[in-house]
C-alpha cells in the first residue's frame, strides 16, 4: 500500500471535489508529525537502512534483530533487488495502523507491528512488497489512487518472485499466490476498492 495522506471517505459526489485540496492541505501536517515521531524514536542502522522503533509498545531490540534477519535474506538471495532498495528506501519504521505501507514523502517502509512477530521470510517478503511500491513511485508511476489493485498485483507478484528464491519457501509462495488470486483480482473484478495489504 502507498500512503498519500489518508482521509475519511466522502460519500457525496460534490464533496469529492474537495479531496485533492484536503490532501494537499493535510500533507505537510502529516509529514511534520511523522518527522517528529521519527526524531523521538530509538533508531539504529541495519545493513545501511535506518530502522526507527516508532511503536512505543514494541521491544526495540527485537525489532532490530528481526529487521536485520529479514534484510539479510534479501541481501543474500536477491542482491540486485537489495541494491535497488538502498536507492529507493531510506529506512524502516513500525506502524499500528493495521497494514504495512510505503510513505512517499519520508521514503520509509512502515511495517505493521503484527508483521514483526512473523518469521524472517515473511518480514522480508513484506519489505520487498513495499519496496516495489517505492520503486514504482520513484519511477514516476503515481497512479495508485486511481488503480490501486494493479499496483498491489504488481507488488504481490514481485513478492512471489522473491519468495521463490528463498529455501523452503513453498508455503509462503502458496500463501502469496492465493492472496494474488483471491484478493486483488477479486476486488478488481468486483469493482471495489481492495482491502489493505495483509498485516
Ligand atoms: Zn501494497
Amino acid at each position: 500500500m502507498v500512503s498519500l495522506v489518508t482521509t475519511t471517505p466522502v460519500r457525496w459526489g460534490r464533496l469529492k471535489l474537495l479531496l485533492p485540496l484536503q490532501r494537499a492541505l493535510l500533507r505537510p501536517i502529516v509529514t511534520a508529525l511523522a518527522y517528529a515521531e521519527m526524531s523521538l524514536a530509538p533508531r539504529s542502522t541495519v545493513l545501511g537502512f535506518s530502522v526507527f522503533c516508532t511503536d512505543v509498545g514494541m521491544n526495540c531490540g527485537d525489532l532490530m534483530t528481526k529487521t536485520r534477519e529479514a534484510l539479510d535474506l534479501i541481501c543474500r538471495f536477491d542482491p540486485r533487488r537489495f541494491n535497488r532498495m538502498t536507492r529507493d528506501v531510506r529506512g524502516i519504521a513500525v506502524t499500528t495502523r493495521g497494514a504495512s505501507f510505503y510513505d512517499t514523502s519520508l521514503r520509509l517502509i512502515y511495517l505493521d507491528r503484527a508483521v514483526i512477530g512473523e518469521k524472517p521470510d515473511y518480514i522480508a517478503s513484506t519489505i520487498v512488497h513495499e519496496a516495489v511500491h517505492a520503486r514504482l513511485y520513484r519511477s514516476g508511476v503515481r497512479s495508485y489512487v486511481r488503480i490501486p489493485h494493479r499496483h498491489e498485483e504488481v507488488c504481490t507478484a514481485e513478492e512471489i518472485e522473491f519468495a521463490g528464491k528463498l529455501p523452503q519457501s513453498e508455503a509462503l509462495v502458496e500463501e502469496l499466490k492465493r492472496a494474488l488470486a483471491s484478493r486483488w483480482r477479486g476486488c478488481a473484478a468486483m469493482g471495489r476498492s481492495p482491502a489493505p495489504p495483509r498485516p
